[in-house]
């Protein structure tokens, strides 16, 4: 009999864990949901495209999320900050400590650095909307696993959709892979516009890279020239 690998079977039971949070956040009780319960979650599945939700109400929803293992790791839930209905849309990969404490993504070193890049195409972070790919901070600074970045992907489509930006921009490889569901690297996708949902998309390099690699900063200014072009239209 062949050995059981222990990490196929973590993702198995967390595939599992994720379904059954999924059913719990649709309503259902109990294992087997039955006709009527399969009935919801068709039902729910299709809203998420469809949603005309606000964020106000996607925020709440989010607030008791336990879709993946984070929401055992989180202390609060960083959902998002700035316009909702901004033209330009930035998403980090997860949350820092400094964006958990204050519940607002981008509050440290990392996030001083992305207010200046911001404000040197002219925006601000009240014009801008600034969120996460994963909304939950792994408290031992792990970087969260694609079930978990695929678990929270509702929540950022439902975003998206609710500020329906003209231009979003991933910063870094992890937010440029989940939004665009490739494995590509960001130094190979960074640079030119993308699509998602026929929206632009410009990924660029995170600021916390750029703080410690500054040579960087001329790409994503280049990046930037771009994305002020499309917006000034
Ligand atoms: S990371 Fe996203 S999916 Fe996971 S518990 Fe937090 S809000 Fe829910």
């Amino acid at each position: 009999m062949g050995t059981v690998n222990p990490g196929f079977c973590a993702q198995i039971l967390d595939e599992v864990r994720q379904y059954l949070c999924f059913l719990n956040d649709i309503g259902c009780t109990g294992i087997g949901p039955g006709p009527t319960g399969r009935q919801i979650a068709e039902q729910w599945e299709g809203r998420g495209a469809r949603t005309s939700g606000g964020l106000e109400e996607i925020k709440e929803g989010i607030g008791a999320c336990r879709r993946c293992r984070l929401a055992d790791e989180r202390r609060v839930v960083v959902f998002g900050h700035g316009n909702p209905r901004a033209r330009l849309m930035f998403i980090g990969p997860f949350p820092e400590a400094e964006d958990e404490q204050a519940g607002i993504p981008y509050s440290g070193e990392a996030g001083a650095l992305l207010t200046r890049i911001i404000e040197a195409i002219g925006q601000s972070r009240e014009s801008v909307y600034i969120s996460h790919a994963v909304k939950c901070r792994p408290q031992s600074d792990r970087v969260p696993d694609k079930f978990e970045a695929r678990a929270c992907r509702k929540h950022l489509e439902l975003q998206i959709h609710a500020v329906s930006p003209e231009v979003i921009c991933p910063l870094g490889g992890f937010a440029a892979q989940a939004l665009l569901r490739t494995e590509s690297p960001i130094s190979r996708i960074r640079g030119e516009f993308r699509e998602y949902q026929g929206i632009c998309v410009m990924p660029t390099h995170e600021p916390a890279y750029l703080l410690v690699n500054p040579e960087a900063k001329r790409a994503v200014w280049e990046d930037m020239k771009k994305v002020m072009a499309r917006i000034s239209h």
